[in-house]
């Protein structure tokens, strides 16, 4: 027995004999009980409306959203139920790339509507790259008056020769904060270390290796000049970046990076050498690794807790308490830190990343991924802590793609982050959603017709060598070689 509810909960009952045929979001009368957890909720559907229990904000706003589907697919003639209600994870994410493209704090706040319809609760928001520095810091102007501007795009088919940038006030993000905090969203906002960061560069040269002009970057990629591991100015000015960030994001967590840094530059420049011998470490790895250990320390002295990418523990000597975000499949590392007792995030780039054509990544092949690696032991299981999509966005430069890229897939991994394993069932799964991702397009987001949420072979490869061909031009190309 289904009922037209994403994610679907883990318990309910209905004999669809009876209806309750009125309004039901005016009919709701709520009970907060100690024991339930924080998430947790229950419903009871009757002649008088619906009965909620919960213990915290977060449990009433989930039965809300539960009762805001219902409302919707049942048109005020909803069955008689009961639902006992919590989530199989506590970490259900979604990333928004806000550097390779911008996006207003308007749009953003349709995508926290829709995520917060999916009982997602981590918004983990992208706001320094290579391409743009879009976020706010009164000590350091340079970085949103130099950083945030790069002079054209070089995205492929995306090509625009005009300069193209954007950042966000701490005005508008403690408004983006507060929005989400009303719909029991903690948001994460993340600043990249030591890599992805020549927009920061471009704005204070003196805090890379070479001390050389770099520019804020026009294309996609990976790129060498990053963040200088070696020298104290360089821990100095993040100190103080990261002290402006806690003052505007109340939550627990800041994700610091970690991905992607080639250490090209480190192996020749003397301060990093220098502070390798000080500190006896073998390699430049283990480098990165004492440098984010330095900025958790930080952060755990303000009371937060620290978040980063997974080759962040290539060196092997990563602090324990820092939680890894797994990007690539089922990696290894992240498996034994997880046994080991570590915290994981999961956010694999073949299931999760839904920047990629549905051809690629077809709603099912997301639905279907299991976040938890089975040769980990049951006892450390718990140690993986949740799920988390990411939108990144190089080749995605408006609203209305990002939202089409977004949906359906972005439910998929809402129902693996909430409905328990032996719970979940692809074919009732498509079948609810076609009904209640039509709130989202109420909330102006648009989403491909259903016929295209599991292409067939020929429409996939058209799909993917089309998003190829996309990603290069003659510039990109040129870009590349170099
Ligand atoms: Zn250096």
């Amino acid at each position: 027995m289904s009922i037209n509810l994403v994610p679907m909960p883990n318990e309910f009952h209905t004999d669809y004999k009876l209806f309750f045929r009125r309004n039901i979001l005016e009919s709701i009368t709520v009970e907060y009980d100690s024991e339930y957890s924080a998430e947790e909720y229950s419903i009871v559907i009757d002649d008088k409306g619906a009965a909620v229990k919960c213990s915290t904000k977060a449990g009433e706003n989930c039965a809300h959203q539960t009762l805001r589907q219902l409302e919707f697919g049942y048109s005020g003639n909803i069955p008689y139920l009961t639902i006992h209600d919590k989530p199989a994870f506590s970490h259900r994410g979604f990333l928004i790339d806000c550097c390779r493209h911008f996006f207003t704090v308007e749009e953003l706040k349709k995508m926290i509507d829709a995520a917060a319809l999916f009982k997602f609760n981590k918004f983990h928001w992208h706001l320094t790259e290579d391409q743009g520095w879009r976020m706010e810091i009164k000590k350091y102007p340079l970085l949103t008056e130099k950083g945030s501007q790069r002079p054209y795009s070089n995205f492929g088919r995306y090509y625009d020769s005009k300069p193209y940038g954007g950042f966000y006030t701490q005005e508008e993000m403690k408004d983006i904060v507060e929005y989400c905090r009303k719909k029991s969203i903690d948001v994460i906002p993340e600043i990249e270390i030591p890599g992805h960061s020549s927009a920061c560069l471009h704005a204070y040269p003196h805090l890379s290796c070479t001390g050389k002009e770099v520019p804020v970057r026009t294309h996609a990629g990976i790129f060498k000049d990053i963040l200088c591991a070696g020298k104290e100015e360089v821990y100095e000015f993040l100190f103080n970046v990261i002290d402006e960030m806690t003052a505007i994001f109340p939550g627990e967590y800041i994700h610091i990076g970690g991905d992607e840094a080639p250490k090209d530059r480190w192996k020749e420049c003397p301060h990093c050498n220098r502070k390798m011998r000080e500190l006896g470490l073998e390699n430049y790895e283990q480098l990165q690794g004492y440098m984010l250990n330095r900025i958790y320390d930080h952060l755990q002295k303000k009371g937060k807790q620290a978040i980063t990418w997974n080759e962040s523990l290539r060196g092997g000597n990563l602090e324990k308490g820092i939680i890894v975000q797994n990007w690539m499949e089922k990696n290894d590392e992240c498996t034994i830190r997880a046994s080991q007792g570590g915290k994981i995030i999961v956010s694999d780039f073949f299931h999760y990343y839904v920047n990629y054509p549905l051809g690629m990544t077809p709603l099912k092949k997301t639905y279907m991924y299991e976040p938890i690696p089975s040769e980990l032991h049951e006892n450390m299981r718990k140690n993986i802590i949740g799920v988390e999509t990411p939108v990144w966005t190089e080749f995605i430069d408006n609203f209305e793609d990002m939202s089409k890229m977004c949906f359906p897939r972005m439910a998929a991994v809402a129902e693996t982050g909430w409905t328990n394993r032996d719970k979940k069932d692809y074919v009732d799964f498509k079948h609810r959603l076609t009904y209640v991702i039509r709130m989202v397009e109420e909330m102006g987001l648009k989403y491909p017709d259903v016929s295209q949420w599991d292409p067939r072979f020929l429409q996939s490869a058209k799909q993917v060598i089309k998003f190829a061909y996309n990603m290069y031009n003659k510039e990109t190309v040129k870009a590349l070689r170099k």
